[in-house]
């Protein structure tokens, strides 16, 4: 009799459904016949500028290395993340993207009778990553879209081995400010782990929000996530960390495979650290997008969430999936939500000026197509 492999695999395992990246231009660019130079995508809340030409220097100088095994300790990129943290090389552990360190922590900490607890509408990883090793996904409600801090306190029990926190939180652009991420700490037993996420950490501005790594100190449950995927403009390349004490760090380093972060990632990385008109120059581009983007829906009477990251979830109806087929028809890629239960929300990332025009007069006739126009 044929063996169903599927039933094989691990109980946590075969309930996953993977998760959903963008869709990349290359692809609709073959289902569409359209040239690729004519899409546009705004659905990975990648970075618009394009890489850092230090950090594509450092990676063309690189190349010549590609035979040889990566430095396994990333030793010039952590100590240009020490020296720029201000935290001890042994504080750091370097991911293939954050997405890597993610679940090495939960592989780490969490075992399958453990609970994991998360926010409704919280980044996709945390409930994969906590299905794949078996262990129990708690998820909170939210609270006007953002983390119900109070009621995820409230949600740990005696099996709660971690928490995760997105600050500024993926898909929704929700952000806690300072205080309330310290009274949140404050509440959580120092046996449990708490993952601060700080992917969009680089587009807050004003000392009303957290920076984890100040935090280290005091609550030493706190494991700080942070990437160079989207505000440092290196995607691809997948780098990402996080920084915890070095306890906590030396306990993820012993399953992180050795050489999870490759030569070019490691050079570019490194580089680009010492890149800071890059990194103002994203900010700019992204507070002036996000005005522009906010500015057309309220033109259009769209409700969008206050977003503080590099991308924003605007409420285009019931028929969502069907504006976001139109869009594509446009050849604008877009994020649609509803897997995050959002089924009326589209995600869009923020663009150049003239790729979020782009989009917000292919949104309008989208719109008006399907009888929505405004
Ligand atoms: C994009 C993102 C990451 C980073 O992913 P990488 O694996 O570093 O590319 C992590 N957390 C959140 C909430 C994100 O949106």
């Amino acid at each position: 009799m044929a063996i169903d492999y599927q039933s094989l695999a691990v109980r946590g395992v075969q309930a996953l459904s993977p998760y959903q990246p963008g869709k990349p231009i290359d692809e609709l660019a073959r289902e569409l016949g359209l040239d690729p130079a004519d899409i546009i995508k705004l659905a990975s809340n990648e970075n618009p500028l394009g890489p850092s030409e230090k950090a594509l220097a450092a990676a063309r100088e690189a190349l010549s290395e590609l035979c040889l095994y990566p430095d396994g300790n990333g030793f010039d990129l952590k100590q240009a993340l020490s020296a720029r943290l201000a935290v001890g090389m042994d504080q750091i552990t370097l991911g293939n993207g954050s997405n890597d360190v993610l679940e090495v922590i939960a592989r780490c900490f969490a075992d399958p009778d453990a609970e994991v607890v998360y926010s409704q509408y919280a980044f996709a990883v945390y409930p994969l990553v906590t299905q794949a090793i078996g262990a129990t996904g708690v998820s909170v409600p939210a609270r006007d879209w953002g983390h119900d801090l109070d009621a995820m306190a409230a949600a740990v029990t005696e099996r709660t081995k971690l928490v995760f926190v997105a600050n500024p939180n993926n898909p929704t652009g929700t952000v806690h400010k300072a205080a309330d991420i310290e009274t949140f700490l404050a509440k959580i037993p120092e046996r449990v782990l708490v993952v601060l996420d700080e992917a969009y950490c680089e587009y807050l501005t004003g000392d009303a929000y957290p920076d984890g790594v100040q935090l280290l100190s005091r609550f030493p449950n706190l494991i700080v996530c942070r990437t160079f995927s989207k505000a440092w403009g290196l995607a691809a390349l997948r780098v990402g960390y996080s920084i915890s004490s070095p306890a906590i760090a030396d306990v993820l380093n012993r399953v992180r495979q050795p050489f999870n972060v490759d030569t070019l990632a490691l050079a570019a990385a490194t580089a680009v650290l010492a890149d800071d008109a890059y990194l103002e120059r994203s900010r700019e581009v992204n507070s002036a997008g996000l005005r522009q983007l906010e500015q057309a829906f309220d033109r259009m009477g769209l409700a969008y969430i206050p977003s503080a990251g590099n991308f924003v979830a605007v409420d285009v109806g019931e028929q969502a999936q069907a504006v976001y087929e139109a869009l594509l028809a446009r050849g604008v890629i877009v994020r649609p939500v509803a897997g995050y239960g959002m089924p009326r929300h589209l995600r869009v990332s923020v663009g150049l000026p003239e790729q979020n025009a782009r989009f917000i007069e292919a949104l309008e006739q989208s719109l008006a197509a399907l009888g929505q126009g405004s």
